[in-house]
């Protein structure tokens, strides 16, 4: 028999895997292009061409031993070339000592909470967040504090946060630009996070650390993401290609940190030790080639930002409150009862799949994932309306 606790976390398994399998069962029934798929944030646009580019060049290469086993942090040109980018962005002084490949964004998470945590330890996450945070926290024996974000704007209250920091905290994770809401954090409240950490880990004696997952980075409209290595030096910066380059089912990303940060020796080796014995060893080794050699590259994201448009304004014309994303590719939308998953399967009847807020740790709101066709939106347009009609 499986463990007890996964038996439990089966069935509390992720809502967006379920509704994608809903999904399944009614295209079966209705044919793929009469079902509105917003539950699951799989990039459609393929990923830019200097990645297949970079693909068929690595493929036809004489290079030796270009599949063997290598650093566990990864290859260190590799590792000099995002921490060269990100030194161009910042001002900063990184190195490559300063960057570990990983398996997508999700290793990378794995990789960190388990370096930093001993058991008992709690990890402070803001509502509505990735779900999956709180398996991963779970998995290296620490306790989730969530949170709740200001639900006018879904950005972290710092007063809130203030308060909520215990003797036993080791760090916060945030995600901007966010899954799910999209909404992106503004330096002043980066800054702010950032001066509520310091005294913190000041009146603790302990260094509380900002864990800044940030899979989206590249995919904001007209609005700057910050780099948060700039803001806290005890911030731990995680980035993947998933998003930027569609490259999710590749599993590649990367662990950054700020040079100046505590006992950064000691950190690193803790952060490679730990990619080695998650089982990871390291990361894909033709896909840390494949992206440094497209470091430049990103998806159109006006691609994103059309459909973003498409979808936020018809909806407010149709009645749906929503706080418009500046980032990634979700809306967050007010569901019209509190009861968000009876407002799912009232959906579901016009064939639209949508997340429960639920699923996100906040109730009454429903999460879509904009990351499909721009004929998918407009054809789904007449069925959000019918199911606002149903509510006036
Ligand atoms: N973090 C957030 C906020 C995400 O939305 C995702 C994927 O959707 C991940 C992490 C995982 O990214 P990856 O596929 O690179 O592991």
């Amino acid at each position: 028999m499986i463990s007890k606790k996964i038996i439990k976390n089966l069935s509390n398994s992720s809502w967006i895997r379920a509704m994608f399998e809903e999904g399944e069962k009614l295209r079966k029934i209705h044919g793929a292009d009469k079902v509105f798929d917003f539950s699951l944030g799989n990039p459609d646009p393929e990923p830019p061409a200097e990645v297949k580019a970079a693909i068929l060049e690595l493929a036809g290469s004489n290079e030796l031993r270009m599949h063997s086993y290598m650093n566990n942090a990864g290859y260190p040109e590799v590792r000099e070339t995002i921490a060269q980018k990100i030194n161009k962005e910042t001002g900063l002084s990184l190195n490559f000592s300063n960057v570990v490949m990983t398996v997508g964004a999700g290793g990378a998470l794995n990789v960190v909470l388990k370096t930093l945590l001993n058991p008992g330890e709690e990890v402070i996450v803001f509502a509505p967040y990735f779900v999956e945070y709180l398996s991963y926290i779970d998995n290296h024996g620490g306790k989730p504090s969530i949170i709740n974000t200001d639900l006018k704007t879904f950005l972290p209250d710092p007063e809130l946060l203030r308060a909520s920091i215990t003797p036993n905290t080791k760090a916060v994770i945030i995600n901007t630009p966010n899954n799910p809401t999209g909404v992106v954090y503004g330096v002043d409240i980066l800054k702010n996070i950032a001066k509520i950490l310091e005294e913190k880990s000041k009146e603790y004696g302990n260094t509380i650390y900002i864990i800044s997952d940030e899979p989206y980075r590249k995919l904001a409209y007209d609005v700057k993401v910050s780099n948060i290595l700039t803001i806290y030096k005890n911030a731990i910066m995680i980035d993947c290609f998933s998003k930027s380059l569609s490259l999710p089912g590749e599993r590649i990303g990367y662990i950054a940190t700020n040079p100046e940060a505590d006992d950064i020796s000691t950190l690193m080796s803790g952060l490679i030790y730990c990619n080695r014995v998650l089982g990871f060893v390291n990361a894909p080794a033709l896909f840390q080639k494949v992206v440094a050699k497209a470091i430049d590259s990103s998806v159109d994201i006006n691609i994103y930002k059309q459909r973003r448009d498409l979808l936020y304004d018809n909806l407010i014309k149709f009645g749906y409150e929503c706080v418009k994303p500046d980032g990634a590719f979700y809306l967050f939308p007010k569901a019209f009862i509190p009861d968000d998953i009876e407002f799912k399967n009232r959906a579901m009847k016009y064939n639209l799949l949508i997340v429960p807020g639920t699923g996100f740790g906040c109730p009454g709101y429903f999460r879509l994932a904009y990351c499909v066709s721009l004929k998918t939106i407009q054809n789904a347009l007449p069925a959000f309306e019918a199911l606002a009609k149903e509510f006036k």
